[in-house]
Parts: structure tokens; sequence; C-alpha cells
């Protein structure tokens, strides 16, 4: 059933429900329902074994009124044009909800980095670079990472750019190694970005945290990262986690460092110490206080929703759910803090990350923690108070938030 649903076409649902809410101009309404513009590209690889192979590769800007597009890179089997197209749309927003100077884009290619090597994948990144070359540029478009790819592979593209531009340019991606002018903090602000909004939703409904028990979809750097911070920050006790290759449980609290070095180590996390395997399926619905869908979109949907147990659903996936799961969780009274607010600290972090190699001056990882919490609680507490406005629940009241803005921009450039 997930694989039918197409992300793009949520995504434009999720606008129309925000513009009748906020009365949008049918002209702007028109305007934020398709990208601006869009590449589609060949990028031929050498394998290993010699024979060249043909990768496909998007890179859409989706609406940059605000700013230069923005938006992380995915490395992905099943990508496509459609799912690239929602992504830079809620990058859109995402900018937009937390006041960034920002637009949205996003880019994908069509491949399984799971199956390729190291220099594989090296020689794809440097030829996705050179194929997308004239639509990024520091003032124009500025990728990072997302699902399947890494600092190492924002590395490799930094230093291609910086080589067709004859020079250093490393404001032209975020999310790389420190040493190549990376931010402190950004490895897990988007998990610790999230943290920052449970914790405001926690004391909206008036709940201490501390030993509350949190379940976690998904096992890369967000869903790693949620399960130490969230531990540290707020006191949470991790009871599930899983990846593609399944679920691990323990309802007298996983033991966290442990299962994240074995994740770590061997590249699943089956098999983890001190905890029994549970059908991941099952992790959606378990009876906890928390839960992280922190892996890919159209997982929480007609068919689970009503099932869902906890009290605060903390997105930090991108389209975690569809529009009937927003129904049954807002009429369940399930508090759910939207994609796009929840997941922004990744972003945040990266426009920090752009201001200080425009600036050669980099700031100590304390700078970073609270810059971040002051943005990402302004926008939690600007998308609460839109849904007490209007009436609606979170997703709808962060659009108000993030279209409004943009519309303005729009509007004030004379575009509409
Ligand atoms: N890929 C991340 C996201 O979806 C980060 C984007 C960025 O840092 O530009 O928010």
């Amino acid at each position: 059933m997930a694989d039918k649903l197409n992300s793009f076409e949520i995504a434009q649902r999720q606008l129309d429900r925000a513009a009748a809410v906020m009365d949008l101009d049918p002209t702007i309404h028109a305007l934020l329902r398709t990208p601006m513009r869009e590449m589609h590209v060949s990028v031929p690889v050498r394998m290993d074994d010699g024979n060249v192979k043909v990768f496909r590769g998007f890179r859409v800007h989706y609406n940059d009124a605000l700013g230069p597009a923005k938006g992380g890179i995915r490395f992905h089997p099943d990508e496509t044009i459609d799912t690239v197209r929602a992504l830079s749309a809620w990058m859109t927003w995402k900018c937009s909800v937390i006041g960034l100077p920002l637009g949205g884009g996003k880019g994908g290619v069509i491949c399984n980095p799971k199956e390729m090597s190291q220099s594989e994948l090296q020689r794809l990144s440097r030829e996705y670079v050179r194929a997308v070359g004239d639509f990024i540029g520091p003032d124009v478009d500025v990728p990072a990472p997302d699902v399947y790819t890494n600092p190492q592979i924002m590395a490799w593209m930094m230093d291609e750019y910086s080589v067709m531009h004859g020079r250093n340019v490393p404001g032209v991606i975020t999310g790389k190694p420190l040493v190549l002018g990376g931010s402190a903090g950004r490895h897990d602000a988007t998990a610790r970005g999230a943290l920052y909004c449970v914790r405001e939703a926690a004391k909206r409904l008036g709940m201490d945290t501390a030993g509350r028990t949190i379940a976690i979809q998904g096992c890369g750097n967000a869903g790693q990262y949620a399960a130490i911070l969230g531990q540290q920050l707020l006191g949470l006790k991790p009871v599930a986690i899983s990846d593609s290759s399944g679920a691990v449980y323990n309802p007298r609290g996983l033991d966290v460092a442990a299962v994240v070095a074995h994740k770590r180590s061997t590249g699943v996390l089956a098999g983890a110490p001190n905890c029994e395997a549970l059908p991941p399926d099952e992790l959606l619905t378990l009876d906890v206080d928390v839960l992280m869908p922190a892996a890919i979109e159209n997982q929480l949907t007609a068919a689970n929703a009503g099932d869902v147990k906890a009290r605060i659903v903390a997105e930090l996936a991108n389209g975690p759910s569809t529009p009937e799961a927003d129904e049954i969780l807002f009429d369940k009274g399930v508090y759910v803090i939207p994609d796009f607010l929840c997941n922004a600290g990744g972003v945040t972090v990266s426009y920090f990350e752009q201001v200080q190699n425009a600036y050669r001056f980099y700031w100590r990882e304390d700078n970073v923690y609270e810059l971040l919490d002051e943005r990402m609680t302004a926008a939690f507490q600007a998308v609460a108070s839109a849904a007490e406005k209007y009436g609606v629940h979170n997703r709808v009241a962060a659009y108000t938030v993030a279209v409004g803005r943009v519309a303005e921009a729009c509007k004030l450039r004379g575009w509409v």
C-alpha cells in the first residue's frame, strides 16, 4: 500500500488544505503547487568491473523566493522525480518555518549505495556534480546530505565543484566533514532539533519526559542520535528502534550505546545485545509515550494510524504520515510535531555552516546548540499558536506559517 502513495500528490494535498484555511491568493497557490525548475540528468559512471553504468539523477528548485534553494541529495534505489519534488517542496516550507533566508530544493540519484564500493560512490558523486554543476552554487542552490549520503560524499562533491571552478568553494554544499569547513554540531543537529520540539510539546501537554518511553523507526544518522540524545537531553527511555533489517525491543529500556555500536560496526540492528527482535510494523503501534518515525515517507497511513498509542509523534523523517493518518491522529488527540518543523534542525545548522563558510570564522559547539534551540523553539511556538488560531492540527498550522512567508516574498518580488 505504502508503495502506491505518491509523495508529491500528498505534498500538494497538504498545501491545498492550508491554502483553504488561510484563504491563500489563487495565483500564489498555483505558483506554489509545482516546482519552479528541475533538472534531469544521466550520469555515466565507470564501475569497478570496467563497465560503464548510467544512473538517473535529479535536482529540483521548488521555490527560491526567500533565498537560494537548499536541500539534501538522496541516493536511493526507489528514488523518483516525484519523491524529489515532494522533498523539495517540504524543504521550502522547512526553511520558511524556521525563518531561514533560503528556498527549497532537493536532489536524488537512483542507485543502491549498499551495493557500491567506495570508489564507485566517489565517481558517482563527482559525475553527478559535474552533471548538475550549472544548477547549483553558493548563491543558487546548496545541497546537503539526506538518506544514504554522508559527510564523505559531501566532501567529494564539494571538491569536484571546486575543481570545476579552479578555487575552493566550501559554501556550495553543507554537511561537510569538520576539517573541510563543516559546522560543529551538524552531525546530530536533526535529532537535537527534534528533541527541542519534543521538550516544548511535553511542556504544553504537562508531561515530564524523564523515564518516558520512546520508539524510533529508523536507525540512520537521525535515528541513532535521537536515541542517544533523547536519553541525554530529556531522560527519555528508548525501548525500540528499527532499520531495514528489522526492529529490536526491550521494554525495560535499550542499552543505547551497545545497540548503536552494534549498528555502526555490523551495519545492521539485527543481533544487537540485550534486546529481542520485534516485527518492524509493530514498532509504530507500541504502547510508548513518544513515537519517532525517522526513516522514509508514508509509514503512518489510514491502515495503522488508528492503532498508534503514543501521546507525541515527532516526525524526524520527511513525509512519514499521509493526510488520512493526520486526521486520524488529530481526532485521537495524538500530538504530532510535523516533519518540516520537527526535522528542521539539520538545515538550520546547514545554514549556520553556510554563514561560517562565508565568514571563514568557525563557531563553538555550544554557540551552535544555543542558536539552534532559539530557532527551533521560536518556530515550534509559532506553529502551536497558529494551530490554536485556526483550530487545525499542527501540520496545517505549520503550512500556514511557512506558506505565508513564502507567499509574501513572492509578492514583494513582484512575481504575482
Ligand atoms: N536533508 C536534510 C533535510 O531533509 C538536510 C537538508 C540541508 O541541510 O540542507 O532537512
